[in-house]
């Protein structure tokens, strides 16, 4: 996962509420239309350099195929329906390229919100295999946990069995997703194994940290990761 900068709200966005409010009606999302919710949709894309918030795939360049996740469900949270800090674009099943998952999976729920925490990148790991695991947690630690099949038994603190339970309703270690990163993180190594200086290591840091809607890096919280673990051996 990624740490998600929001800058302002967009003006149209505000104004959408101001109007409502004007009425005496709750600003509802589902009253959101052209042209304000196509505002937001271009403004959380850029936000999000063009990658899902949640598993880092690159979402479609259509916004009729992107789909808003309210991290706060809906449902359940009406005061933050058209709160844009609630807001995020999540990928989706509908753009009928293999890489919906998100959406589907997250529904109603409730999950920690890494996403809108600066240092969200330190709450998490990945191992060879692709799979992502709680940044405390040590790989023989994971591999016993993943192995279990009674993980109710499993001792840990509350902060890692909050990330676990994160990446479990988020399904982040789901067999085809594990699979693609793990074809990824063979790629990263591969160019990695080269730098010799921190120079090349950060140069590279830089590129995965300055991505954008032009030039969207797929999986960037896996190849910082990777890329900040061989800079600590770099003297
Ligand atoms: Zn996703």
């Amino acid at each position: 996962m990624l740490f998600i900068e929001k800058s302002k709200p967009p003006r149209s966005l505000l104004k959408f509420v101001a109007l409502q409010k004007s009425v005496n009606l709750h600003p509802s999302y589902k009253d959101l239309r052209s042209p304000y919710i196509d505002d937001l949709d271009t403004i959380l894309y850029q936000q999000q350099r063009g990658v899902c918030c949640y598993c880092m795939q690159v979402l479609p360049q259509s916004s009729s195929l992107r789909t808003r996740e309210h991290f706060l469900p809906e449902s359940k949270f009406k005061l933050d329906e058209v709160n844009y800090y609630n807001l995020y674009l999540a990928c989706t099943e509908k753009d009928g390229t293999n890489t919906g998952h998100c959406d589907k999976t997250k529904g109603d729920i409730l999950i920690s919100k890494y996403i809108g925490h600066p240092n969200c990148e330190d709450f998490f790991k990945y191992n060879r295999k692709g799979e992502i695991l709680p940044q405390k947690l040590s790989f023989e630690e994971w591999g016993k946990f993943s192995q279990s099949t009674k993980n109710d038994l499993f001792e840990t603190s509350p902060e890692t069995a909050e990330i676990l339970a994160t990446i479990s309703i988020l399904r982040l270690n789901q067999k085809e997703l594990v699979n693609k990163r793990k074809d990824f993180i063979s790629d990263i190594l591969k160019t990695i194994m080269f730098f010799t200086s921190r120079e090349q290591c950060e140069s590279e840091i830089q590129k995965y940290k300055s991505s954008s809607v032009k030039n969207p890096q797929r999986f960037a919280g896996v190849a910082l990761y990777f890329l900040r673990e061989h800079l600590k051996k770099i003297v």
